[in-house]
């Protein structure tokens, strides 16, 4: 039986996001739904060396969109204003050399695929869709003379997109001792944000030798809420069929799985209860990496082997150009949440743009979620070019799991998101979910893979 299911992108948090009134720059105009951020200081830029001489790029030709961040979102925003409008000149700023995707990297995790797939070039996507891929760093921003600084120098822009993403926040895990951390990081990396903690990983499972492997769920508002739960799945598979002697204990401070969370349940349940120990409603208060010991109330786990995932928090790049709200847990972006504007202070920077999992709406911290956000922001932008606009419209959450390999078998949600100015709140819109398992979903999970990355990359 289909089981269509409300509570389906979980217990994310949809309630209680303030709409607060802003002003513009050029005269106050209360926006619903907008955030509220204290401080509008000037950031302005302090750099020397090469970041303070012009970037060696060929000269806009026309009105320049600065694109910077080349993940899901970035990737998107960038194609598609030059398929909304050819004659926006559009430069990526990326600091990767090659792009390795995030979603569908578990099959690569279990061995179903090789890592080939989930590489692509910065060129071929700068190239086919007639934009520049400028390979550096954002270091600085000067929003007065609308110049970005990267670490191969400066140039100027006339709309500006951040899409940089998230950084992990071990503090919340009560680790902030730099060399903990570090070995947090190092030794047992999360892997949600590079390709290198994806590489540790793989190899992490691939040698285990047998015992207790930890996956924590962080609290919060994470990325790709249904990773853990499917990884602690994948991670079963390959220790069932490669005759591990091993237990995936899977630590989440919910009291069931933040999303599919009956499909999820009954996967745990019925194909790796002897594999999979599930330990809901559980808070990590401290982790020592020295001892492998992770404390929780009373108790103590102390693990052979783990990727710890902390809590996440808007890139910290972003906090540094006071382009955070205050007002958020997680210190995403203060923005204007239908027009995506930064309001640094309440106060809308029309040129400036943040988007992809640095939002502050509570939305899920998905690829395609970014990649719909994406299109309509690339829609916007480009229509305001023009002295025109465009309506807003909702993003879109599809997140296809794959919860079992022998057979293959797969779970799926969907949902989009409302905004209810009455009460103040976002909730969701057409969520559909399917927790029956089966290989259609499975395969599914790589059609969808595929079909993106070849929509941003040609
Ligand atoms: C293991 C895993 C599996 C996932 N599976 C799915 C899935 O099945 N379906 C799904 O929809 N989503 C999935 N996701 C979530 C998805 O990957 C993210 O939501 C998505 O990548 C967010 O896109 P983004 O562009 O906001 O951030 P990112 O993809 O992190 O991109 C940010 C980019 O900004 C760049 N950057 C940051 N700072 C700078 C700087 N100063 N200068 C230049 N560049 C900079 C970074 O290098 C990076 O390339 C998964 C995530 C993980 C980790």
């Amino acid at each position: 039986m289909t089981t269509i299911n409300r509570r389906d992108l979980g217990k994310l948090s949809l309630g209680g996001i303030a709409a607060a009134g802003i002003g513009t720059a050029t005269g106050s105009q209360a926006i619903p739904g907008v955030a509220s951020a204290t401080d509008n200081t000037p950031h302005s830029a302090h750099v020397t060396g090469i970041a303070n001489r012009p970037a060696d790029l060929p000269a806009a030709k026309g009105h320049r969109v600065v694109v910077v961040g080349g993940g899901w979102s970035g990737m998107t925003i960038a194609k598609y204003l030059k398929v909304n409008d050819p004659e926006l000149d559009v430069v990526l700023i990326e600091r990767r050399a090659v792009f390795i995707s995030h979603p569908i990297s578990g099959a690569w995790l279990a061995g179903l695929m090789p890592m080939e797939p989930l590489m692509r070039s910065y060129l071929d996507a700068a190239a086919a869709n007639n934009y520049i891929f400028f390979n550096a760093s954002l270091i600085d921003l000067d929003r007065a003379q609308r110049k970005v600084y990267t670490d191969q120098g400066w140039l100027a822009y006339d709309d500006l997109v951040l899409a940089p993403g998230l950084d992990y926040d071990y503090g919340t895990f009560g680790v902030d001792d730099p060399t903990a951390v570090n070995d947090l990081k190092t030794r047992y990396p999360a892997g949600f944000m590079s390709a290198s903690e994806h590489i540790s990983l793989n190899a992490k499972v691939r040698n285990f030798k047998g015992g207790t492997f930890v996956l924590t769920a962080p609290p919060g508002i994470f990325r790709c809420s249904a990773t853990p739960y499917e990884r602690a799945c994948l991670i079963a598979s390959v220790f069932k069929r490669e005759k591990i002697a091993g237990k995936v204990v899977l630590i989440d401070p919910r009291e069931e799985p933040a999303v599919k969370a009956e499909g999820f349940l009954a996967a745990f349940d019925e194909l790796h209860s002897d594999t999979i120990e599930y330990m809901s409603s559980t808070e990590i208060e401290s982790i020592d990496p020295e001892t492998r010991t992770i404390v929780i109330g009373f108790d103590d786990i102390v693990f052979d082997d783990a990727a710890i995932y902390p809590r996440i928090r808007g890139a910290r790049l972003l906090e540094y150009l006071g382009l955070v709200d205050p007002a958020s847990a997680q210190k995403e972006a203060a923005i204007d949440r239908f027009a995506y504007n930064a309001t640094p202070g309440g106060v809308m920077d029309e040129h400036v743009y943040l988007a992809g999992d640095c939002r502050p709406m509570p939305f899920s911290k998905s690829g395609n979620t970014a990649y719909t956000e994406g299109k309509y922001l690339a829609a916007l932008i480009a229509a305001r070019a023009k002295g025109s606009t465009v309506a807003w419209e909702s993003p879109q959450t599809i997140c296809y799991s794959i919860v079992g390999i022998e057979p293959m078998a797969g779970i799926m949600v969907r949902t989009k998101y409302k905004y209810d100015a009455t009460a103040d709140n976002w909730d969701y819109e057409d969520n559909f979910a399917v927790h029956e398992r089966d290989r259609e979903k499975a395969d599914k999970a790589f059609e969808w893979a595929e079909t993106h990355l070849d929509d941003m990359f040609s």
